[in-house]
């Protein structure tokens, strides 16, 4: 039995990150560790088997006022390393302290509070997303101090792991991979529209925005992805072939709505939801793409739940919001949506490849401003094809080594890679190398699975 004593203050937030460590990233079940809080202790004590380990408190002890630490001030400006063990841990909160006593240790790195920080994402609340629905990723500490392509709490777990006696038995995790999509547009058009859009274009010219495709551009990825499916085959293809999950997000706009690149109500959507059921492949997991219209106003987003749960026949259980856009009042919603947990995969870069909470296995969710751990599970993304295209890597050789440096650390933590392809892109040739792409890392993932 691991028995902890902690400082009797801001214990939702205490609780929720030595659950995060010991229970979701180490498997500790939830009986073979106990906590305590007292108002004579000042740091995090950790007694196993008669040894005494502490690990310093360096942060929740300056605000004993609930949700008093919530203020950009408190989110670090400089980030240095622990030095223990031989590891070389970044610090957000404590310091480069190891101290090895006869009967055990002392650490000066705050593991829990760092945790906490990574996990919940609080500094985002402070960098706009509870009003905008995001932030300006680059101004995350993670993303200024460079530390963004480490999976840290997951190293922070490992160094905990060092103390655990061996009879604690720690779940066995793993490695695996998840292709999700977001199914932002998948109609291919038809001979009628390109015939309008060619003489539209005779007369006016070709488009001038990118993403508007010209005439010659619509028919050789008409040619190419004949009927609405033939984008899912090929990635079912591959999945298939590496026998994996594969998550669809479909978005539910009706016409006449912001950004309906396909209505819900139409015949080709429900065409191609009945054909991924009919697969009945149980690898196949259908969800709920919300779109931007849902966000703040929550009679849209009761709408598209019933529009999701009508097509799928079942309340969805995974999720992603279109452009990313949530905060704690959209993840409330979610959470109202089933009574199990519902899987969600908001977590990721949209300018970079990496860990934006600092972790590669799923975990709960906790509410910062409600105190309380949520109802759902983050699987968070690590690799999305949008982000490779906007991060604007100066050779190929730049992309592979931030890819194979980020799955070789996912499968040394045994994680869950989860990657996002978008379903909506209508140019051919960018769709088959994004698509060559998807294949190519899958390739060298599963080769990591086998060779190591
Ligand atoms: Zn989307």
């Amino acid at each position: 039995m691991i028995q902890f004593t902690c400082p009797n203050n801001n214990v939702p937030e205490r609780t929720y990150a030595i659950d995060a460590l010991f229970a979701d990233v180490l498997g500790c079940n939830r009986n073979d560790y106990s906590v305590q809080f007292r108002d004579d202790v000042h740091n995090y004590e950790l007694n196993v088997d008669g040894k005494a380990y502490t690990i310093e408190d360096h942060f929740f002890n300056r605000f004993v006022e609930p949700l008093s630490y919530l203020k950009l001030e408190n989110i670090p400006e400089k980030l240095n390393f622990f030095h223990g063990l031989g590891l070389e841990l970044p610090i957000i909160y404590g310091e480069d302290k190891f101290v090895r006593k006869e009967n055990g240790a002392v650490i000066g790195l705050d593991i829990f509070a760092s945790t906490f920080f990574m996990l919940t994402r609080w500094e985002e609340s402070l960098l706009g997303r509870e009003e905008k629905g995001d932030c300006d990723e680059s101004q995350l500490f993670c993303v200024k101090q460079g530390i963004h392509q480490r999976p840290i709490v997951n190293e922070y777990a490992d160094l905990l792991r060092e103390f655990l006696p061996s009879e604690v038995a720690l779940s066995t995790r793993n490695f695996e991979v998840v292709l999700s999509h977001d199914v932002d547009g998948f109609v291919t058009p038809t001979w009628t529209r390109i015939a309008k859009d060619f003489v539209k274009q005779t007369i006016h010219g070709a488009p001038t925005k990118v993403k508007n495709l010209t005439w010659k551009e619509e028919i050789k990825y008409k040619c190419a992805f004949p009927t609405a499916y033939s984008q899912f085959e090929m990635y079912t293809a591959l999945t298939e072939r590496h026998n994996i999950p594969e998550w669809f997000y479909f978005k539910v706009c009706g016409k006449g709505e912001t950004e309906a690149t396909y209505w819900f109500d139409e015949k080709l959507t429900k065409e191609v939801i009945g054909k991924l059921k009919k697969e009945k492949n149980p690898h196949y997991v259908l969800g709920f793409h919300p779109s931007q219209n849902t966000f703040g106003i929550k009679e849209q987003w009761d709408k598209e739940v019933s529009r999701i749960t009508e097509l799928l026949q079942e309340k969805p259980t995974i999720g992603r919001n279109h452009h990313l856009l949530y905060n704690y009042e959209t993840l409330r919603l979610w959470e109202t949506i089933i009574e199990k947990p519902l899987n969600i995969s908001n977590c990721v870069f949209h300018r970079r490849l990496g860990f934006r909470s600092g972790i590669c296995i799923p975990y709960n969710l906790f509410d910062t401003y409600q105190r309380r751990k949520m109802n759902l599970v983050e699987h968070p993304c690590i690799i999305m094809d949008s982000a490779i295209r906007l991060h604007k890597y100066k050779t190929k050789k730049d992309l592979w080594d931030d890819i194979e440096g980020i799955v070789d650390q996912v499968k040394k933590y045994s994680g869950c890679l989860v990657l996002t392809w978008h379903i909506y892109v209508r140019n051919k040739s960018l769709l088959i190398q994004y698509f060559n792409l998807c294949g190519e890392l899958l390739e060298y993932a599963s080769n990591v699975v086998n060779s190591k």
